[in-house]
């Protein structure tokens, strides 16, 4: 197993509301937090100001020290300024930073040479290990849910597998032999597996202790049964935790069928990723389906979904997905830190958005008519007007020092 894996990830839960991942055990900062926010491309620049707003709010509404935000270039406007989606600048100060926001990427629009790189959200993704990809599914109120019962949290291996752009150290696993031949290599290996199928039990275990592994080893014996076995033997260590598996075609079918008996699901890159966009429509939409890229010592915030270029401008995207992904990253800092008063402000801006769609405002791709400001104005409304007995604790008069 990863050796910083193991030392330090002594428990990973998910909170009641914001679907946050914990990872503890670190707990060595102090201090107002410091995050990052890259914009992004397409609805980047709509979805992640709005963000800002109601992270600002929940802090404020639970007498936290305020973020100190740190804007960095990335995305198409970074080539334009920095000569590439990804300035070293950025990453650079990313390593001294508390966690970040990540907008989403539009890499196929990007010029050549960037279009055929590792895009800047996969790149980030190596460079800093964020090897748990934990998107969590958690069916929206007033009737919004095409799955009223899903309440899940796919696992998602986040640095190797069927993803060749960002499975080796240089280079890249997909090539072209010939102008009419093209190979994609998949790697497959018993640590990074164990890693994740780790992080997979301790979240059961926080919840309905059943974990689903979702492979492809009836026609992929080699790769995808080391995963399956891998992730076997590792669940075999947590006796509490009930362990079943699909094959990755069947499971679209039972989850369509019965979302709802599902609790954790872990998989291999790709199929988490293709995973993870259908449990966020069964919730609600792709535009609500919240993800945290982490390592021990590192996270970021980022939708699940992409830049969404179709919606682009137009003040209509849905910012639930990346608020809610926010709410985990100040969740996974309140377990860094030790910190209730963080984690009470994550649970108050999910709360606040559940709250705001099942009052029925909700952006149009929910079935609603409220532009993406207002639903971002309500919700901060919500957070400035919470009642008191959603404190999971006595709120404190005065605001703390930073
Ligand atoms: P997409 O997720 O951007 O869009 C798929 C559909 O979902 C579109 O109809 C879009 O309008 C809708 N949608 C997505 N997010 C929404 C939101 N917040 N509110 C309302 N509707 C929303 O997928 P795509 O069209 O395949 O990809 C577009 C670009 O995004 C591509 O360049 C792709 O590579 C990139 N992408 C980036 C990421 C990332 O940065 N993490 C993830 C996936 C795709």
């Amino acid at each position: 197993m990863d050796s910083a894996a193991s030392k330090v990830i002594t428990s990973v839960t998910i909170g009641p509301r914001s679907g946050g991942v914990r990872v503890s055990g670190t707990g060595n900062d102090a201090g107002e937090p410091r995050l990052g926010v890259l914009l992004g491309d397409g609805i980047g620049p709509e979805i992640l100001p709005a963000t800002v707003q109601i992270v600002d709010a929940a802090l404020a509404a639970v007498h936290a020290a305020p973020v100190a935000w740190v804007p960095l270039p990335m995305g198409a406007d970074a080539i334009r300024t920095h000569g590439s989606p990804l300035p070293a600048e950025t990453t650079d100060a990313l390593a001294d930073l508390d966690g970040w926001l990540t907008g989403p990427v539009d890499g196929v629009a990007y010029p050549e040479p960037f279009r055929s790189r590792l895009n800047p959200s996969g790149a980030l993704r190596k460079h800093f290990d964020l090897y748990a990809n934990v998107r969590p599914a958690r069916a929206l109120p007033g009737g919004r849910a095409l799955r009223p019962a899903t309440d899940l949290v796919v696992v998602r291996e986040n640095t190797e597998g069927f993803y060749a752009d960002r499975n080796t150290v240089a280079g890249t696993g997909e090539f072209m032999p010939t102008p009419d031949v093209a190979l994609a290599v998949g790697v497959f290996t018993r640590a990074r597996i164990e890693r994740i199928a780790v992080v997979a039990c301790e979240l059961a275990r926080q919840r309905r202790r059943h974990v689903t592994i979702v492979h492809k080893a009836n026609v992929l014996p080699l790769t995808m049964g080391l995963f399956r076995d891998v992730c076997r033997e590792v669940a075999s260590r947590y006796p509490d935790v009930e362990v079943d598996e699909l094959h990755m075609d069947a499971a679209t079918v039972h989850l369509l069928r019965r979302a709802g008996d599902f609790d954790v699901l872990v998989a291999e890159n790709m199929f988490g990723d293709i995973l993870s966009d259908l449990t966020g429509e069964l919730a609600g939409s792709l535009g609500t389906a919240p993800s945290l890229n982490s390592s021990a010592t590192h996270a970021m915030a980022q939708a699940a979904h992409g830049a969404a270029p179709d919606i682009a401008g137009r003040d209509v995207a849905n910012p639930i997905a990346m608020m809610l992904s926010a709410g985990m990253l100040v969740e996974w800092l309140a377990d860094r830190r030790d910190d209730d008063r963080l984690g009470a402000a994550a649970d108050r801006l999910a709360d606040a958005v559940y709250r705001v769609v099942g009052a029925g405002t909700c952006t149009p791709d929910l079935g609603g008519s409220a532009s993406t400001r207002e639903f971002t104005a309500a919700v901060v409304a919500e957070l400035a007007a919470a009642p008191a007995s959603w404190h999971p604790e006595p709120v404190p008069a005065e605001r703390p020092s930073a």
